[in-house]
């Protein structure tokens, strides 16, 4: 009797799955169902139109400090496809990858629609049916020998040998309901991903100024990350931003989003080489203009704005006073400011939280409490800050339970 595998989700992890599956194991009948009447929606929408498939990143340990939730498990999946397997699984499917300069790998092509395309045709090869508007509802577990029974909003059922769910991420704990009945729990989601709203703050004034390399720490925390900011007419955005706001998912949700956070306009520079730094520009330069000579390299609104911080008037470098130069020092080194509500990232947003990953078996995505259920993708508690970690995640988890699956049928 030919097995039937029922993969729910039509998104990267299902679909990497459901064709992983039909490939190695033609004897399989593999039904994907989702629950709208598009497919692959969020791999179309990704990295602004492009897809931004993967990053090039070829060491398993870097790759895993990616990931605020699952590094452990990552470590261990992705030994088995990794970064290299998924280019090449792609180069054999003539979609080539190219590779921005900050490591983010997208289509040759520029375009989403190409990955769409390629997994489209994928399935078709190997005939994977495809049912759109079966969102299901609850699932009748096996007793003995019988199979899974799906039941869907639209009355239908089907019978499984398998099942592989690849819901992706879920936003509210009640979502999960119907997968709770599996015997399986969740680590409770939330948002990730998100930009700090700083609503009136005199910051706003400078919407569009970024700078390239700023370290972020969220005051009383041990938290913080480095990289470009990008300053907007509600707050502070960026690479720094939406890093330390995935690393504190979950903190800065227990804070309700209102916390204060330090920057430091010069990376991790010191206030003694700031200091230093400053001393020679009044040795070298003290006659000229204070607004003028910016010698830190900082964006001239931002330099402006802080001397109007410090309460530096139109002064030369030679008649800055002690106090206002320690005022300065402090505002580019380690300037406060409080964060009053986020706002989600439009252009990457993921869920952290999902299916608890010590429930899992990451040799094969089989759930450890129910035989023939695997999960793949977003929906477990792993998610990764932005750049194609988080697709990674999905065609790993996807193909491992595909290719679990096929070689569990033959
Ligand atoms: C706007 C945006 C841009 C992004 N850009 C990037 C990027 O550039 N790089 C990157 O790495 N990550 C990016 N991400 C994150 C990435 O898209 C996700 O992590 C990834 O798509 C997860 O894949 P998945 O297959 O697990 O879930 P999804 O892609 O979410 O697919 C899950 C599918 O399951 C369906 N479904 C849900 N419940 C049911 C049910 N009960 N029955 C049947 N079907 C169901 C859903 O309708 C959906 O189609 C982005 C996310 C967003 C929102």
């Amino acid at each position: 009797m030919r097995k039937t595998l029922v993969v729910a989700g039509g998104g990267a992890a299902g679909f990497f799955c459901a064709v992983t599956a039909a490939r190695l194991n033609p004897q399989l009948k593999v039904i994907l169902v989702e629950k709208t009447g598009k497919l692959l929606s969020k791999v179309k929408v990704s990295g602004g139109g492009r897809c931004n498939v993967t990053h090039a990143c070829f060491s398993i340990p870097d790759m895993v400090r990616k990931y605020p939730r699952g590094a452990r498990f990552v470590k261990k999946t992705f030994h088995q496809f990794f970064t290299t397997d998924t280019i090449q699984w792609f180069e054999e499917r003539k979609l080539h990858l190219k590779t921005e300069e900050d490591g983010r790998m997208f289509p040759q092509s520029n375009s989403s629609q190409s990955v769409i395309d390629c997994l489209l045709q994928e399935a078709n090869q190997y005939q994977v049916e495809i049912r759109l508007h079966h969102e299901i509802k609850n699932i009748d577990y096996p007793t003995e020998s019988n199979s899974f029974t799906l039941h869907f909003s639209n009355e239908l059922r089907l019978n499984a040998d398998f099942i592989c769910l690849a819901c992706g991420g879920y936003p509210k704990s009640s979502m999960f309901e119907w997968i709770l009945q599996s015997g399986h729990s969740i680590e409770e989601p939330v948002p990730s991903l998100f930009t700090f709203n700083m609503p009136g703050h005199s910051i706003n004034s400078l919407m569009g100024v970024s700078v390239p390399d700023v370290q972020v720490k969220i005051a009383g925390e041990s938290l913080k990350e480095r990289g470009p900011l990008l300053i907007t007419h509600w707050g502070i955005s960026g690479p720094a931003i939406l890093k330390l706001s995935a690393w504190g998912a979950r903190l800065l949700k227990e804070k309700e989003y209102r916390f204060e956070i330090r920057v430091n306009w010069l990376g991790d520079r010191s206030d003694q080489s700031v200091r230093d730094e400053m001393l020679m520009t009044r040795e070298s330069s003290g006659g000229k203009k204070i607004r003028q000579k910016n010698s830190f390299g900082l964006p001239q609104r931002l330099w402006e704005w802080l001397l109007e911080q410090a309460g530096i008037k139109d002064i030369h470098w030679a008649d800055l006073p002690a106090a206002l130069q320690n005022k300065l020092i402090q505002l580019i080194t380690n300037q406060s400011f409080p964060v009053e509500g986020k706002t989600t990232f439009k252009e990457e947003f993921v869920t952290a939280g999902g299916i608890r990953l010590s429930e899992i078996n990451h040799h094969t995505m089989e759930s450890r409490i129910r035989p023939g259920l695997y999960f793949a993708g977003e929906l477990l508690d792993v998610d990764a800050v932005t750049g194609g970690f988080n697709f990674q995640h999905a065609w790993t988890s996807g193909f491992i339970a595909g290719k679990s699956i096929a070689e569990k049928t033959f």
